[in-house]
């Protein structure tokens, strides 16, 4: 076994390399510079961890998000790793004792925020001790323009200056190639070796609907799929989010707004919650999440459209990071589009960047009307391509019915035409169906060509084909008059009868089959589950650290699956390394214990799992 693999099994308690990680950790302990590409949850930590603790002197890893050093290093003290962070929330006490602990050549990992490192004196420190490597997380900040760490993150290739001979690794989750040349650039690391890893999260259950009673539908899934577990749910709007939280609070949730208008404190303390306590929800705008590395968040709802593709894998990427099943569930409708479509054209900026947006826009509209595997679409945007239908998304689970349109779809341009492009897609519903409204009335339209001739279809249907004819850019919004429907240089082929068009039928979303999310194993006793839950908790409680960082869902499964009855077995699970062993290993057995010895005598009845229970 190799010096990596066995630091794997005896500090972390895991049994093999994930993909890539055996690569970069070679890479590194060999002195060489990396830099590695990983989703979320791919597992980048250990890529620098292992290395750390096998090369001599200390780590440094530079991370912008102080809120989160604090988890980090808990996380790595609990199985023994000697980790300390320097940063503006430590006393000039503790901070001495880092720096002393440093210099003695005792610290196997220290994390420090950029701006902190790019000072003369912490450069000057750094000098003077032995280091194992530079660990550059987030290193994506570097490219983003307006980025808040930016200017930080640029200042960070003195490093390969200062200290040509400790390796470097940066890491990043943001998948596209533009960014990855620029980090390699900036950072001067284009002699590193890359490792790219796929972006496929295939433990994410991408899912898209059509949005109807917004709230409804997210009721309905929270009560059917997701009662009791952690989750994220993205709104465009401050003030929406702190509806839907007061209204999901009312539901019986206990859901917490998050917006950059909160102030400081409530932020804070929502945040904190999220993470410490089990089953919290956050409903968010963007403003929440870089950074939010807690890996049992079981789903991200988007009650409204993110601005790009890549917002949307982003955001939803942090569900499921530990591998457990999640989902990452969407409702979007015509709405969205035009708010969208509006908001970019007011966004300023030259003509060369609305394009790019609108590009961008388009590529996310299409995602959401394809009928075909949602999750192939998406790799496919990245640039990676996914040989099959990947069975998990909703597409794949249940194809949605398509429907020759190309009829209608011509009554819907040529109303289009007829008022003058005018209008909006209601009174455009209005002409087709024949309606008597006092617009139509006004402006003369009962004596179009048009009024009355689209009788077959009921307004919603109308709807559906407006919408996706926005979305597949037949027509546009006009943007200097609210909502208008203009006809695009796409039409001509289709009103001249050269082109017919496939639509995606719209189901009602309950008629969508789902399986229902089985995040527990069916064969698990709920009680022992519960069992052990609370264990984790008080030691949680006890130890300030958030639940996961004891031990993680899937560990806790692992024991209600193998039932260890002694620290042997115990030490089999995955997750359990030699000092968790140690610490908790004999309270949980003895939890694991107990239930036997329970069960023998009253042989209680086995009780389904909640989550496995389904609304009809
Ligand atoms: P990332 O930083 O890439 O988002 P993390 O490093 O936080 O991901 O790892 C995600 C989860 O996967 C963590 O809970 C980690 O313990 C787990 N993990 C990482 N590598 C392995 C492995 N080789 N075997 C099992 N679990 C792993
Ligand atoms: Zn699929």
């Amino acid at each position: 076994m190799s010096r990596a693999a066995e630091i794997l099994e005896s500090v972390f308690g895991y049994t093999s390399f994930r993909g890539e990680q055996q690569a970069v950790i070679d890479t590194l302990v060999a002195g060489e510079d990396a830099l590695v590409l990983m989703p979320t949850g791919g597992g980048k930590s250990l890529c620098y961890q292992i290395p750390a603790l096998l090369r001599e002197g200390c780590g440094v890893v530079i991370s912008p998000l102080i809120a989160l050093m604090q988890d980090q290093v808990d996380a790595m003290c609990l199985v023994g790793v000697k980790a300390a962070y320097l940063n503006s929330t430590l006393s000039p006490g503790q901070e001495q004792e880092v720096i002393d602990a440093l210099l003695r050549d005792e610290l196997d990992l220290l994390y420090v925020a950029p701006e902190r490192l790019n000072q003369e004196h912490t450069l000057a420190l750094l000098a003077r001790c032995r280091l194992a490597l530079f660990a550059i997380d987030e290193a994506h900040c570097v490219s983003q323009w307006g980025h808040d760490f930016r200017a930080d993150y640029l200042e960070l290739s003195r490093l390969h200056q200062a200290f040509p001979d400790v390796p470097r690794i940066a890491l990043t989750a943001t998948a596209d190639q533009r960014t990855r040349q620029e980090i390699a650039m900036r950072l001067q690391l284009e002699q590193a070796r890359h490792f790219i890893s796929s972006f496929d999260r295939p433990n994410i259950r991408y899912r898209i609907s059509l949005k109807q009673s917004g709230r409804q539908q997210l009721l309905k899934f929270l009560k059917r799929e997701h009662r009791g577990d952690a989750g994220i749910i993205y709104c465009m709007s401050r003030n929406k989010t702190e509806e839907t939280a007061n209204w999901l609070q009312a539901q019986g949730f206990d859901a917490l707004a998050y917006h950059a208008g909160l102030d400081s404190r409530t932020r804070s303390d929502h945040l904190h919650r999220f993470l410490r306590e089990e089953g919290v929800i956050v409903v968010a705008t963007i403003a929440f999440g870089m950074g939010i590395d807690k890996p049992d968040v079981r789903f991200v709802a988007h009650l409204d459209l993110p601005k790009t593709i890549e917002s949307y894998y982003q955001e939803t990427g942090r569900a499921g990071r530990d591998g457990e099943a999640a989902d990452a569930w969407m409702l979007y409708g015509l709405q969205d589009v035009i708010k969208l479509r509006q908001m970019m054209a007011g966004s300023g900026g030259s003509e060369e960047h609305k394009r790019a947006e609108q590009h961008r826009l388009n590529a996310l509209l299409g995602l959401c009307e394809i009928s075909s595997c949602r999750r192939q679409a998406l790799l496919a945007y990245f640039g990676e391509e996914l040989a099959q239908p990947c069975g998990n998304c909703d597409n794949c689970l249940q194809a949605p019915a398509t429907w020759d349109a190309t009829e209608p779809a011509r009554k819907a341009l040529s109303v289009t035409y007829r008022t003058e492009q005018r209008f909006g897609v209601n009174h455009l519903i209005d002409v087709l169906r024949g309606a008597n409204s006092d617009k139509i009335f006004q402006f003369g339209h009962q004596h179009l060509a048009s009024y009355g001739i689209g009788k077959e279809l009921e307004s919603k249907q109308w709807r559906s084909v407006f919408r996706q004819l926005v979305a597949r850019g037949y027509l546009s919004v006009d943007l200097d008059r609210f909502g208008a429907l203009r006809l695009e240089e796409k039409c001509r082929a289709l009103l001249r009868g050269e082109e017919t068009l496939e639509l995606r039928q719209d189901v009602a979303e309950k008629s969508v089959r789902q399986q229902t999310k089985v995040a527990l194993a069916p064969d698990i006793d709920i009680a022992l589950w519960e069992a052990l839950r609370e264990c984790r908790r008080e030691f949680a409680e006890e130890q300030g650290v958030p639940p996961y960082v004891i031990f993680h869902d899937s560990t806790l499964q692992a024991m209600c699956l193998e039932l260890p009855r002694e620290l042997e077995g115990f030490a089999q699970l995955g997750g359990v390394g030699e000092r968790k062993l140690d610490k908790y290993g004999p309270a949980f057995l003895a939890v694991i214990n107990r239930h036997f010895d329970d069960s023998d005598t009253l042989a209680p009845p086995q009780q389904e799992p909640p989550s496995l229970i389904t609304e009809s």
